[in-house]
């Protein structure tokens, strides 16, 4: 008796043993299938979001993905931030873009504070690099013709910018607007370039104002003193030499370059007008920091003056702003008499790269319309 007894009791706990066996191997299946299913829809998310669903060309290189800074933190966040360019539809013979680049891919902002993004379209010799802008929500955050986009609801949303040329090229930014009242330490650019304090732009600490890049009508520094002093010793050191350089015309208002602006305007028609004059809010007299020279004419290249100040006006921290050979990338005619202080440092380093401030930027000046 004792023993049947035992023996059913094994039997029983062999049973049991059994059981707990079969219900592991149960819960080790469904584990392994679980897994391997969220691992297919975390691909599938990641292949629709990197837009790589055309085959590219082989003349054609698609341009490889911009993450953010916090790319290596989750891979949904770099790969829904990503810089793509498809092509296929126009040939890439240098004359069509076939790439966009955006100094930032995402942003924080708070309500009402606005970020413009830099765009630089590739390759340099695309004809047209004309952009537009659109916002995924614009409740949550808008965007105008040249890039500014501004937070107008807590929430996420995506900014994106296409050529117009070549549409199917296009760049996003990924906006992040916050509840919180604003505080400018809460705008964070994961690859900081461009700021917008108050609409004034500066980007790389070289407050900007052109076609693209208009300064608000309240925006009153006048003559910046250091700008003033540099051009008394640039003065100073050409007339030690013999040579007569004066300020002209140094800071202009809105309202003066509004006047101006307006009396050109009706005597030689907008389209010419624009060529030479700047709508108001985009002079960069405005800024305080650009001095026209001399005698304001053409006449004013052909001087001694003007030899050495080719040679010279780095030394002070200026550059002659408009050159004769970069007339399409300022948006502006050539103006011998119009110097821009940037300081000592940054006036040398665009002198000895030979390119004009918005090549060395990697800005744009063109007109919204
Ligand atoms: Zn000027």
């Amino acid at each position: 008796m004792p023993n049947k007894r035992v023996s059913q009791q094994t039997y029983k706990r062999r049973r049991m043993v059994a059981l707990a066996v079969i219900i592991l191997l149960l819960i080790i299946i469904i584990c392994l299938i679980s897994s391997a299913c969220s691992n297919k829809s975390s691909n599938t998310v990641k292949g629709k979001s990197t837009i790589s669903t055309t085959p590219a060309s082989s003349a054609t290189q698609p341009f490889s993905s911009v993450s953010t800074a916090t790319s290596s933190a989750s891979q949904k966040t770099s790969s829904t931030v990503t810089t793509t360019a498809i092509s296929g539809t126009l040939p890439d013979d240098g004359s069509n873009v076939q790439s966009i680049e955006l100094s930032f891919n995402s942003v924080t902002l708070s309500i009402g504070e606005s970020q413009m993004p830099i765009v630089t379209m590739g390759p340099d010799t695309a004809e047209d690099k004309s952009e537009k802008w659109s916002s995924s929500d614009a409740s949550i955050a808008s965007v105008d013709d040249v890039g500014n986009i501004t937070g107008v609801k807590a929430g996420t949303c995506y900014i994106t910018v296409a050529s117009v040329n070549n549409p199917r090229v296009y760049a996003e930014v990924k906006v992040t607007v916050t509840d919180s009242a604003s505080t400018s330490s809460n705008t964070s650019l994961s690859n900081t370039a461009a700021t917008n304090s108050g609409g004034v732009t500066t980007i790389q600490g070289i407050v900007i104002a052109n076609k693209s890049y208009p300064l608000p009508q309240g925006y009153d520094p006048g003559l910046d003193a250091t700008t003033k002093s540099q051009f008394d010793a640039l003065s100073a050191a050409a007339a030690a030499e013999g040579l007569n350089i004066y300020l002209a015309s140094g800071y202009r208002s809105y309202s003066t370059q509004e006047r101006i602006y307006n009396n050109y305007v009706a005597n030689y028609g907008q389209e010419s007008a624009d060529t030479f004059s700047a709508r108001p809010g985009y002079s960069e007299h405005q800024t305080g920091l650009a001095i026209d020279l001399n005698s304001i004419d053409d006449s004013f290249a052909d001087t001694p003056e003007y030899t050495w100040l080719v040679k010279h006006a780095h030394e002070y921290g200026f550059i002659i702003r408009y050159p004769a050979d970069k007339v399409s990338i300022t948006g502006y005619k050539y103006e011998p008499w119009h110097i821009r202080y940037l300081g000592v440092d940054t006036a040398t380093a665009v002198y000895k790269s030979g390119k004009c401030l918005e090549e060395y930027l990697g800005i744009n000046s063109q007109y919204a319309n």
